[in-house]
């Protein structure tokens, strides 16, 4: 239930509301925005009588809220929601471009590419110390080690770091970690989303592989039922008929999800698509788009990566994709 305040509310009469409807059991979500202040509860709301409350001196008006995520609702947050890691911020305007290698690989190899894509513009270094990969197989990335390479890399570069975690037990060596990425794969672990709800960290989510925009967004809402409102979502393609490409990117994943909620959106057009060349286009029409930012991942010697090399950029190509990224962010700003 959402429950719109008149501007300039009574403090006392305030107070003895919240305290009531605390009472209750509730948990109330305050928005202060422009004029008006918004109280969002979360709770069995079926047993609130709607007249009763609207008849408040200091209500404007009251909706019932149909959607069963509550905290991720644009209508319980109107403004776009900001995420500051101090030195760059994510949402409002803002775009936020992560790029860095799909797994760390090496100390040279992590640093040559951060400071390339810093040089071309990124904000945020991107690189998988643990790696969900389809093979046993399959080179599972260097755990620790790599968390403690992409410390360094930040510590050289200054760039904060978003990697993936993949269990709970993992969960200390995240400590100076600036971005905690949850991946396509683990999108319904929900004991995993609760944990992270208890952590001030910011939490990106990507969409699972056949996962709805609700499905999504009941995710980020297990994080923010536990506390924590610092959640991104990002679109990194669907599952459909098509093969060409690796995934089928939802592209309308930015109106829908600016549409339903406060949250920052990222586009991730490289496991998208899965091919280098596709990533520039769909990287463009996604900025086109409105997205808060990007991640690509960029390898300085493609052919020879441990993880998707076929859909790393180059940090030429990179370099070239940002020249052409900033102006168009510019114009879309000036067009708003
Ligand atoms: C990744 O970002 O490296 C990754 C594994 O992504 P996803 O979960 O989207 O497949
Ligand atoms: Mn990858």
């Amino acid at each position: 239930m959402i429950i719109v305040l008149k501007e300039n509310p009574n403090k006392e009469q305030l107070e003895f509301f919240l305290a009531w409807l605390e009472d209750k059991g509730f948990q109330i979500h305050q928005s202060i925005g422009e004029s008006h202040m918004i109280l969002g509860l979360v709770g069995d709301t079926a047993t609130l009588d709607i007249d009763l409350i609207t008849a408040l001196d200091i209500v404007d008006n009251v909706k019932r809220v149909q959607e069963p995520y509550k905290k991720a609702n644009r209508k319980f947050h109107p403004e776009d929601t900001v995420i500051d890691l101090g030195c760059t911020k994510i949402g409002g305007g803002n775009l936020t471009i992560m790029a860095g290698p799909c797994s760390v690989e090496s100390e040279e190899q992590i640093i040559a590419v951060a400071k390339a894509v810093k040089e071309s513009g990124a904000t945020i270094l991107r690189g998988g110390a643990f790696k969900p990969r389809t093979s046993p197989y399959s080179f599972q990335g260097k755990g620790k080690e790599g968390i403690d390479l992409l410390l360094e890399a930040k510590r050289e570069t200054g760039l904060p770091i978003v990697t993936e975690i993949m269990e709970l037990s993992q969960l200390d060596l995240f400590d100076e970690i600036d971005v905690i990425q949850v991946g396509a794969r683990n999108m319904q672990n929900f004991n995993l989303l609760k944990e992270l709800g208890k952590t001030d960290k910011p939490i990106m989510i990507k969409r699972g592989m056949s996962a709805t925009f609700e499905e999504l967004l009941m995710s980020a809402e297990y994080v923010m039922s536990q506390g924590n409102e610092k959640v991104i979502l990002c679109e990194r393609g669907i599952r459909t008929f098509e093969t060409f490409t690796r995934n089928t990117l939802d592209l309308s994943a930015i109106p829908v999800l600016k549409e339903l909620s406060h949250l920052p959106v990222i586009i991730d057009p490289s496991h998208a698509t899965g091919k280098a060349r596709l990533v520039a286009p769909m990287a463009l029409a996604a900025v086109a788009g409105g997205t808060d930012g990007l991640i690509i991942e960029v390898h300085n010697d493609p052919p020879r990566a441990l993880c998707d090399g076929s859909q790393s950029l180059r940090p030429e190509a990179f370099d070239e994709l940002m020249k052409k990224i900033s102006p168009l962010h510019k114009l879309m700003s000036e067009m708003k």
